[in-house]
């Protein structure tokens, strides 16, 4: 067992937030050292929490169909990503609907770990939360519409693509016009197909 499988090990058994949560947290985990791209995002939905699957819904369908345009089998190749939630766990749903915000003690406690034993090439982040969690004094806007970098390594950022966002995508026509192209692009240079 390498080091990233003692720490998934370790993760799977948290329960730190229980208490917050006000129900017992499930974590969920997927990739190995080896991914090409580290996908960081908020927290995994209610449906991945009852599946234990990331990304088999809605916004699931979008990522992987329209703005990848990549098949299941290469999402779920744990060589080409590593699926990182800002917490591993769904962390309740506000009175909005909306996801609650992640714990910022997971990434502090495990992501941060595991992003550091892990061989990417490049980053993904999903999502203004993730977006604000990794890039606190940026604007949303300008983090989507340009090149980053994260740990020294090339870093882009895309909306949630949930349909509750369906109002940023109508806002920013530009974003999957010209934007989402030029990303899809570097996500295919990186994956085994
Ligand atoms: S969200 Fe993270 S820190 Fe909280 S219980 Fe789940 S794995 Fe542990």
């Amino acid at each position: 067992m390498n080091e990233l499988e003692k720490l998934q090990k370790q993760i799977l058994k948290c329960r730190i937030c229980r208490e917050n949560f006000g129900f017992e947290p499930n974590p969920i985990i997927f990739g190995n050292q080896n991914a090409k791209i580290v996908q960081l995002g908020q927290a995994p939905s209610k449906r991945a929490s009852e599946t234990n699957k990331f990304f088999d819904d809605q916004s699931g369908k979008r990522l992987k169909y329209e703005w990848y345009q990549i098949t299941d089998e290469n999402f779920y190749n744990p060589d080409n990503f590593y699926i990182l939630p800002m917490a591993h766990c769904f962390p309740g749903e506000e009175k909005n609907g909306h996801d609650k915000t992640p714990p910022k003690i997971c990434y502090q406690k495990w992501g941060s770990k595991e992003l550091e034993l892990i061989d990417n090439k490049i980053y993904i982040v999903i999502g203004s939360k993730a977006a604000k969690q990794l890039f606190p004094h940026e604007k949303f806007e300008d983090l989507v519409f340009k090149d980053h970098t994260y740990n020294g390594k090339p870093t882009y950022i895309l909306p949630h693509p949930s349909p509750l966002n369906r109002r940023w995508l109508n806002k920013h026509p530009e974003f999957l016009n010209k934007r989402m192209p030029e990303i899809r692009k570097k996500i295919k240079k990186n994956i085994k197909k």
